[in-house]
């Protein structure tokens, strides 16, 4: 049984945190606002972080905390606050906290809301951050679907326009799955709801049909979401063509500005169309380890090619990774950026029994930091590490990636706020076969062959 006290200080940052029974709460309560105001909010202040103008989404919370009886405080650009003097968002955070109850945060780059959240004391609600979320805006839509229809269950709901983009789309696609709501996705193929968000329907079972016809996918329609597809878009590409490169990712938030959106009720679609209105870097040389490749590459299949011996020269002291997958030996290498000067083994592409082809380093003097050796992990999973002393094998394990890590990797999203505010990435394994991570703020997924290491 959800109470008010299950909000209580809490954060709004995603829709994802939300529960279906914590959903109809919240809608239950915005009901009883719409009919009554009152003085919930007397005495208390919020605080308007906008930084870059939103002249609706601002004007709409200002409207909501005065008509619950708060006041607000605050800037509407990012211009005419501390951030043109260099201040970044954790100070602008730390300092506002301390005049006022609450944060209502906007900004331009991806995750800055967690990020704040991480550094406030107080809630911060994310009034849209990038093109990642912009929460309160589907509970919106989610009010607006059940008081215009009465219910959200079984609405057969069509989606159109540009649903590759649209950040108001994926989040209220997220949100209905956990409603059984019958969903239609209408659009031209090059602007397609993306791979993960289809994957994510399937996975919650839910109902779904793409199409390319909306005039065919509406007479079923109980509501009609619709998105404006950007002229550029729709003129200057064909059906096969990609989106024009700033609605690429990497400048994702080029598409934040698109959507008016229109959430009409199907009968009034149909209203519509009756009277006529219907529209439808390379490490420089010289540097580096010293490496003498003690086995080089070998191909079993060539008749001409000596069987490896396999005989490596013995460590006395040192590091020796072993198992790693054919191909990584080069690349741990690059990342471990060793002291110049250190001796290094390499073996590529090594039969092995259980692997087929492995590759392995021998590293002299030296043992790996536990940063060092999770960068091997989220290179090679299934790697072994052992430390050798005096010729003896001390310790033997295998080297797994962190369930949770910071630090370790860049964001690879140059929209996210990691950039700006020069923090260090913050990431949890999504997937590990195939490995695949996820950036904490902006919530990009990263598969391991795109991995960008700090
Ligand atoms: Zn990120």
């Amino acid at each position: 049984m959800v109470t008010a006290r299950d909000f209580l200080g809490r954060d709004v940052l995603t829709v994802g945190e939300f529960r279906r029974d914590e959903l109809l709460f919240l809608l239950d309560a915005a009901d009883k606002f719409e009919r009554v105001t009152g003085t919930l909010l007397a005495g208390r202040v919020v605080a308007t972080l906008f930084f870059e103008p939103s002249t609706r989404t601002r004007l709409s919370f200002e409207s909501a905390v005065g008509r619950l009886g708060g006041s607000c405080i605050g800037f509407a650009e990012a211009g005419i606050s501390s951030m043109a003097k260099g201040e970044t968002v954790a100070d602008t955070v730390r300092v506002v906290q301390g005049y006022c109850d609450l944060l209502l945060l906007r900004h331009p780059k991806e995750g800055t809301a967690r990020l704040a959240a991480e550094f406030a004391d107080i809630p911060v609600v994310n009034c849209g951050d990038g093109a990642h979320q912009h929460p309160t805006q589907t509970f919106v839509d989610l009010y607006t679907l059940r008081r215009e229809c009465g219910r959200i269950d079984g609405l057969k709901i069509v989606f159109a326009g540009d649903l590759r983009y649209g950040r108001a789309v994926h989040s209220l696609v997220h949100v209905l799955t956990q409603f059984k709501a019958h969903v239609t996705l209408v659009s031209p193929p090059f602007l397609r709801l993306p791979q993960e968000q289809l994957r994510a329907l399937d996975e919650m079972g839910v109902e779904y049909r793409e199409m390319t016809d909306l005039e065919a996918a509406v007479p079923e329609a109980d509501v009609l979401y619709m998105t404006r597809v950007q002229q550029p878009q729709a003129g200057e590409a064909g059906d096969r063509d990609p989106p024009p490169a700033a609605a690429r990712d990497g400048d994702r938030h080029g598409s934040r500005r698109a959507p008016p959106r229109r959430l009409l009720p199907a009968g009034a679609l149909r209203r519509r169309r009756a009277e006529g209105a219907h529209r439808a870097a390379p490490r420089p040389r010289g540097e580096g380890p010293m490496m003498q490749p003690q086995l080089t590459t070998h191909d079993e299949e060539s008749p001409l090619m000596p069987k490896p011996t396999q005989q490596v020269a013995k460590l006395k002291e040192g590091t020796v990774l072993d198992h790693l997958r054919a191909g990584a030996g080069l690349r741990c290498l690059r990342v471990l950026k060793l002291p110049p000067g250190t001796t290094v083994l390499v073996g590529i592409n090594l039969s092995s029994k259980s692997h087929g082809k492995k590759d392995l380093i021998k590293i002299e003097r030296y043992e790996l930091s536990e940063a060092e050796a999770a960068k091997v992990a989220l290179i090679s999973p299934d790697a072994t590490i052992s430390i050798i002393r005096d010729y003896k094998v001390t310790g033997k394990h295998g080297l797994h990636p962190p369930i949770a890590f910071r630090g370790l990797l860049k964001c690879t999203n140059p929209a996210c706020i990691v950039h700006t505010e020069r923090i260090p990435g913050s990431f949890v394994v999504e997937s590990r076969e195939p490995l695949t991570v996820r950036c904490d703020y902006c919530e990009r997924s990263i598969p391991a062959d795109q991995f960008e290491f700090a």
